[in-house]
């Protein structure tokens, strides 16, 4: 169906003969028209000067991991088989060990994945992220930084905080505003109220997000019970509010879901980390009924075996047939692309005119994606490789296959290198 006509002369580039996913997650016939890295036009365009052939293809927004931890990709495939606590520790005595050199490393790599599996844009969590950005800055996705803040380690708070906060403010609107930051205290378990004041207070005053690992365990929703109110003891650290993005949220009650949506905060759903740490299963169906902004993040490599979102998104809605709950495609693909761009404060996430050229094409023509609904094979049967072509603010990183900023033998071969040395 064509709704639109597509003034292809103001145009850069034009996107010619796919199925475009519309905000409205239905498939249409269209060509999408970008310039300046703005989408300008979704319609039908007669000619242009530059085109991009997406034939058998559907054009699709960039998905968003709403939450990772892109250097993890250095503790793929170690601490596995521990259960969350044994499995923190194990992960944050090899952390101990990780320098500055290996997170640019590690996260090049993941921004590697991310780019051939179709993720544009990401919330990313870690230290050094100094490194992190730089390497996310050479490879052309757009990402939303925040270096990790846990208490103790011989540091006093003051002097991390102030540490946070340069980071914050150097970085934010960094490389041509792809990269902005966050405020990022790890948890209610690793820090006190008084941090979790302390940063709410700073995200506000410098605007810019706050996340934090929230509910994940039920060790985690027992230290927070000890007063018989879960969220309800975080109200006045004034961290609960439309800045925050949570992870994880496994263990909310139904008054935590209730007290999520009165302030307007985003939850970051990890359905595959959540499986294998063996942390439980997140209310999503609840969430979504009480209007929570939940989105879908991978989370780290090593929780998460991968960057996948179609991974990610699948196994979403798996879980919630699991439970023998109604799954709505259109919601799985929403949370991974307009929710997570809402809850990342981008202006993306939507084939839509006046947003961002964050696009992807999923090539379609493939023995496990032919059936009856191509909606179903986004969800139940594609795989981040299904992706042939990625741009990001109108800059295309993949074309037919091929990343085009990093050389993508070369960062692999690094890594090796890496691991069998580490
Ligand atoms: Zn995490």
């Amino acid at each position: 169906m064509i709704w639109n006509l597509c003034k292809s002369a103001m145009s850069e580039f034009v996107i010619t003969g796919g199925y475009v996913l519309a905000p409205d997650m239905k498939l249409k016939r269209a060509d999408v028209a970008v310039s300046s890295g703005i989408i300008t036009q979704v319609g039908e365009c007669q000619s242009a000067e530059q085109t991009i052939d997406a034939k058998n293809c559907i054009v699709m927004p960039g998905l968003v991991n709403a939450h990772t931890h892109t250097p993890m990709t250095l503790l793929r495939g170690a601490c596995e088989n521990l259960m969350f606590e044994q499995w923190q520790e194990c992960i944050w005595n090899r952390e101990a060990k990780i320098t500055p050199s290996d997170v640019h490393l590690g996260s090049l790599l993941a921004c590697v994945e991310m780019i051939k599996t179709g993720t544009t844009g990401f919330a990313d969590v870690y230290i050094h992220m100094d490194h992190a950005a730089s390497a996310i800055k050479k490879s052309g996705l757009r990402g939303v930084l925040g270096w990790g803040v846990i208490e103790g380690f011989g540091e006093p708070l003051h002097e991390k905080l102030a540490h946070r906060r340069a980071f914050v403010r150097q970085y934010n609107n960094w490389a041509d505003g792809r990269i902005t930051t966050m405020y990022a205290p790890h948890s209610p378990s690793t820090c006190s109220m008084e941090a979790l004041g302390l940063l709410s207070r700073m995200s506000e005053e410098d605007n810019v997000l706050v996340t934090t690992h929230l509910l994940e365990t039920r060790k985690e929703a027992e230290t927070l019970k000890k007063d018989n109110c879960h969220l309800r003891c975080l109200k006045d650290t004034g961290l609960l509010s439309g800045r925050l993005l949570a992870a994880h949220s496994v263990w909310a009650n139904n008054e935590d879901i209730r007290i999520l949506s009165q302030h307007g905060v985003s939850v970051a759903h990890n359905p595959i980390s959540n499986m294998k740490l063996g942390v439980g299963t997140a209310p999503v169906t609840a969430m979504l009924r009480e209007h929570v902004n939940v989105c879908i993040g991978t989370d780290g490599a090593a929780p998460g075996g991968s960057m996948d979102m179609f991974a990610s998104m699948r196994t979403a809605a798996l879980l919630i047939r699991d439970r023998g709950q109604d799954t709505h495609l259109q919601d799985i693909l929403k949370m991974a692309t307009v929710n997570g761009a809402a809850a990342l404060g981008l202006l993306a996430g939507q084939i839509k005119k006046g947003f961002l050229a964050d696009i992807i094409l999923v090539d379609m023509k493939k023995p496990h994606l032919l059936g009856h609904d191509p909606l179903s094979a986004l969800v139940y049967s594609a795989t981040g490789s299904d992706v042939k072509t990625s741009m990001v603010g109108g800059e295309v990183l993949m074309e037919d296959y091929r990343i085009k900023k990093i050389d993508e033998e070369n960062v692999m071969e690094r890594f090796q290198k890496w691991i069998d040395d580490f």
